[in-house]
C-alpha cells in the first residue's frame, strides 16, 4: 500500500506557511513504514526539533483505479479516519529552501499516525465532515472539509491520472490552520464529528 498526501488543500493553512494556493493540488508520498496504527507512541526522533501535526481526514482506497473521473470518484472509497501528517518543520523550510525534495522531512517512520476507519455513510453530513485535534486537553486544530479547495473527489480523480489507486491505499487530504510543534510528554486525541478516532503520546 502506498500513502498519497496532499498539501495546501486549506486556503487559511496555504496563508499561514507563506504559501501561494496551487493552481493543482500539490502532492507527496509516505511509504507503509511511515503508518502508526492502533494508538502506539510515537517516539520522537533525535534528528528535528521542530515535529509539528497536521491533522488531516484520511480516506481508504476500496477498489483499484486509474484515470477515474471526478463524477465516479464517490465509489473508490466509503471509509475514513483522521490522520496526523507529522512534519519535521525545520528540515522541510531547510529542503524547500535548497529547492531539494522533502521526503526526508514528511516521509519518515511512524509519520503517518491513523486513527479507526468509520462508514462515510453513517456522518450527519458527508458534504461538510468536521475534525479536530486536542493538545493536551485543548483544542489546536479545527477543520471542516466543506474548507477544502479541493474535493475528495478533484483530489481522487486528479492524483489517478499519475498513480493507479489500489486497495488499501491511504489518502491524506490537508490540513487546515493551527499546525503547531509536538513535545516529548505530549497527548494528542483526533476526532470527527466529537468521536475520537485517534489517540497518540509522544515519547
Ligand atoms: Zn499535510
Amino acid at each position: 500500500m502506498k500513502i498519497i498526501c496532499v498539501g495546501r488543500n486549506y486556503m487559511a493553512h496555504a496563508k499561514e506557511l507563506n504559501n501561494e494556493v496551487p493552481e493543482n493540488p500539490v502532492l507527496f508520498m509516505k511509504p507503509n513504514t511511515a503508518l502508526l496504527k492502533n494508538n502506539m507512541p510515537f517516539f520522537h526522533p533525535d534528528w528535528s526539533n521542530d515535529i509539528q501535526y497536521e491533522t488531516e481526514l484520511v480516506l481508504k482506497i476500496t477498489k483499484q483505479g486509474k484515470y477515474i473521473e471526478e463524477k465516479f470518484a464517490h465509489k473508490y472509497f466509503d471509509e475514513i479516519t483522521v490522520g496526523i501528517d507529522f512534519t519535521a518543520r525545520d528540515l522541510q523550510q531547510y529542503q524547500k529552501q535548497k529547492g531539494l525534495p522533502w521526503e526526508i522531512a514528511k516521509a519518515f517512520d511512524a509519520s503517518a499516525p491513523v486513527g479507526d476507519f468509520i462508514k462515510i455513510s453513517d456522518l450527519p453530513n458527508k458534504e461538510a465532515i468536521a475534525f479536530s485535534l486536542q493538545k493536551n486537553g485543548e483544542i489546536v486544530q479545527e477543520g471542516n472539509s466543506a474548507n477544502m479547495i479541493y474535493s475528495f473527489a478533484k483530489l481522487i480523480s486528479y492524483m489517478s491520472q499519475f498513480f493507479t489507486l489500489q486497495t488499501g491505499d491511504l489518502i491524506f487530504t490537508g490540513t487546515p490552520a493551527g499546525v503547531g510543534k509536538i513535545n516529548i510528554g505530549d497527548k494528542l486525541v483526533a476526532a470527527i464529528e466529537g468521536t475520537t478516532l485517534l489517540q497518540l503520546e509522544i515519547k
